[in-house]
């Protein structure tokens, strides 16, 4: 396991940024809290409007989604080394991507078997790569204003550059061996980096075992809240045990879940079909 730091690089682009606009005050961050929390993030660049006017902002509550019968979600998803970055938001996992991916993003036509060595998913007949994945705490998302104590977000994103999120609620209950690794691999620090090439995480051991889902388009949750996001939020929660949540607010160290925003004109939907269809093979 090897931990280092990106505090150098991160003062470098800041004292960069200072230089480039010599007299003006430095860069504003966002955060969670006060002046620079979700309710300000509209205000705090010209590029972060849509956090305070889009018409289509993540996340919502669930609450009287009409079921039909949507189309699986299917998961192909691969054993990938720990590459785990503290960004001061959250604790985030980097997925390695193939020559195949990187030297030619998915093409139309072309299906998961092309990139057997990347983590895709195939959503509304569409293949999407995996890039990250990372938590919230409480969740984002709420089920009748009921947060639960993580949420996943799996990052995705298509050959047009479209996004895909699949969420999976996490609550409390049973010791869960494969959170416990990613939480051994979680830099303690912000800017630290944890790479651990002999130990692999497959993120597929993150979803629940019945696959049924919530859908409905979105933003990302955190600036510049651009939206076109396409979620996924698995209805059914895993679970962690009580010490792993207490160990993992305590990494983080501030809770980072952005309030439900309004639904406006959307519909929320929600699959319907019977359990049995719905298992991850
Ligand atoms: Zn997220």
């Amino acid at each position: 396991m090897r931990v280092f730091s990106l505090l150098l690089a991160a003062s470098a682009l800041t004292i960069s940024a200072n230089h480039l606009y010599a007299g003006e005050s430095a860069p504003v961050s966002w955060g969670y809290e006060g002046e620079h929390g979700p309710s300000q993030w509209g205000h705090l660049q010209p590029e972060f409007a849509l956090c305070d006017k889009g018409m289509a902002q993540s996340p919502i509550d669930l609450l009287g989604a009409h079921k039909l019968d949507l189309a699986k979600i299917e998961f192909s998803y691969k054993d990938s080394p720990f590459h785990v970055i503290n960004n001061g938001h959250t604790l985030e996992e980097l997925e390695p991507l193939s020559e195949t991916a990187q030297s030619r993003y998915p093409q139309h036509g072309q299906t998961a078997t092309h990139f057997n060595k990347d983590s895709t998913i195939v959503f509304d007949d569409d293949l999407y790569l995996l890039e990250q994945f990372h938590f919230h705490a409480p969740s984002e998302h709420t089920v009748d204003q009921r947060h639960y104590p993580i949420e996943l977000h799996l990052v995705h994103h298509n050959e047009r550059h479209e996004a895909a999120v699949v969420a999976v609620f996490i609550k409390e209950g049973q010791h869960n061996q494969h959170f416990e690794s990613f939480l051994d691999h979680a830099p303690k620090n912000v800017g630290e980096v944890v790479d651990d090439h002999k130990h692999v995480i497959n993120p597929k051991d993150l979803l629940p075992k019945n696959l049924n889902y919530y859908r409905y388009f979105g933003s990302y949750t955190t600036p510049p809240c651009h939206e076109g996001v396409i979620w996924a939020i698995m209805r059914d929660p895993i679970e962690v045990s009580a010490e792993q949540i207490g160990r993992f607010r305590t990494i983080l160290g501030h809770e980072n879940a952005r309030p439900t925003q309004p639904v406006h004109k959307r519909f929320v939907l929600e699959t319907s079909y019977f359990n049995t269809a719905a298992q991850l093979k």
